[in-house]
């Protein structure tokens, strides 16, 4: 008899009486040992109180578990069914107990004193998981699996939790009728109704879903999440080495999509381009959404009036590295608190293409209103380009040139 058993005889005799299978009552004493079982423990414990005299066989139904060990076998061939249906290199199996056994389980803990006991949830996890792994052939993975069988005990359903997938890139829009994202329909929120042509949409396409609908087919997805390094508005294109931002590709049957091949497909759209694609950790969202990169502009403006070419020039170079006040702009002042932002205006450089007109490139810290830096906003952005200039002016288009990010490497 092992010494382990010899010094829970007492116990375990307690145990077994409670008409436990061998799992269970090996299970109490689940953290004792190593290299065995615990249907293998429970055994050892019914041979070693049979030695004292004392003939506790197996009962045919487990009073804890309900024989759910029966079932490992079928759950684990339901296990790898689901799972070889979906792409991954690696893949973990959880169960779903019955909240009754688990606190059954604990009950039984608690009254005998049990020091080293392993959850019911531990053993079938891990059982089922070693009956699976030899018909799945892939890796279990513990940490970030990027497919978790969940074996639901009492149906013996299997339900799959597939981890999405995360592209990163640049993107350049070229137009200035698209959103950045899906942009939902203000009436009907997306149902479908006569102010957006039963489309649930307020603009036909995005940046998002002429990319996104591409990647989802490929992957054989669920839905795509479109997580920029912040926004341009709608009439402003984004030009350059393009803004970045990460694809989320939810429930994706495919994992190892050739990005190549989607870069090429969407960027046969004229509204559209994109650049760079590459998997990312999860990390990358936020790291992407947390960032607040200096940016480029370039702008077309109009005055209101002649302007002096050698003035605009001057008033450009004169806001070199210069703090500016900005209220929250009135035209965004329904959907954002009103509060005074301290921004730095970096440069400005000046062309003046016409009597009443000019262009200005400028790099700005992140977040500035570049449209009320020129304008003024009425008096809410100080100081600003018209009051400089003396004559009220006004942004045309915008374009953004540049988002001043290097991208780190990224581990899992
Ligand atoms: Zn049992
Ligand atoms: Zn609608």
């Amino acid at each position: 008899m092992e010494d382990w058993v010899r010094d829970n005889l007492e116990t375990a005799e307690k145990l077994a009486k409670l008409e436990l299978c061998d799992h269970c009552l090996g299970r109490m004493f689940g953290k004792v040992g190593t290299g065995m079982t615990n249907d293998e423990r429970g055994r050892m414990i019914r041979e070693g109180l049979k030695e004292e005299g004392i003939d506790i066989p197996a009962p045919e139904f487990c009073s804890l578990c309900e024989n759910v060990f029966d079932l490992m076998e079928r759950f684990s061939d339901e296990v790898a069914e689901k799972i070889n249906d979906v792409e991954s290199d690696n893949f973990l199996v959880g169960c779903r107990v019955e909240p009754e056994v688990i606190k059954k389980e604990k009950e039984i803990w608690e009254e005998y004193g049990l020091e080293n006991p392993e959850s019911i949830k531990t053993e079938l996890n891990r059982e089922v998981g070693k009956l699976a792994l030899p018909k799945i052939n892939r890796a279990v993975e513990f940490k970030q699996p990027q497919v978790v069988a969940c074996v639901d005990t009492r149906f013996a359903d299997v339900a799959l939790d597939i981890a999405p997938i995360f592209i990163a890139g640049r993107y350049n829009k070229l137009s200035r009728e698209i959103p950045q994202t899906i942009w939902p329909c203000r009436v009907c929120h997306g149902k479908g109704c006569p102010r957006c042509n039963n489309t649930g949409k307020m603009y036909q396409t995005s940046v998002q879903e002429i990319i996104g609908d591409i990647a989802l087919k490929m992957a054989d997805g669920e839905e795509h999440f479109f997580h920029g390094m912040g926004r341009e508005d709608i009439d402003a294109c984004m030009l350059g080495e393009g803004r970045p931002f990460v694809l989320e590709i939810s429930k994706p049957r495919i994992r190892d999509i050739d990005l190549d091949e989607l870069e090429a497909e969407a960027n046969k759209s004229e509204l559209a381009k994109y650049n760079s694609l590459h998997f990312v950790p999860r990390g990358a969202v936020q790291l992407y959404k947390g960032s607040d990169p200096d940016k480029t502009y370039h702008v077309k403006v109009k005055a209101q009036g002649k302007v002096n070419k050698e003035r605009v020039i001057e008033v450009s170079l004169a806001f070199k590295n210069v703090h500016i006040d900005q209220r929250t702009p009135q035209r965004v002042e329904h959907r954002r608190a009103d509060l005074v932002r301290h921004r730095t205006i970096h440069w400005v450089e000046a062309e003046v293409t016409g009597d009443d007109t000019f262009e200005l490139t400028l790099k700005t810290e992140s977040g500035t209103y570049v449209k009320e830096f020129v304008s003024g906003d009425d008096g809410r952005t100080n100081p600003n380009f018209s009051e400089a200039l003396g004559i009220p002016c006004k942004v045309e288009t915008l374009d953004v040139l540049a988002i001043d990010y290097q991208e780190q490497p990224m581990r899992d």
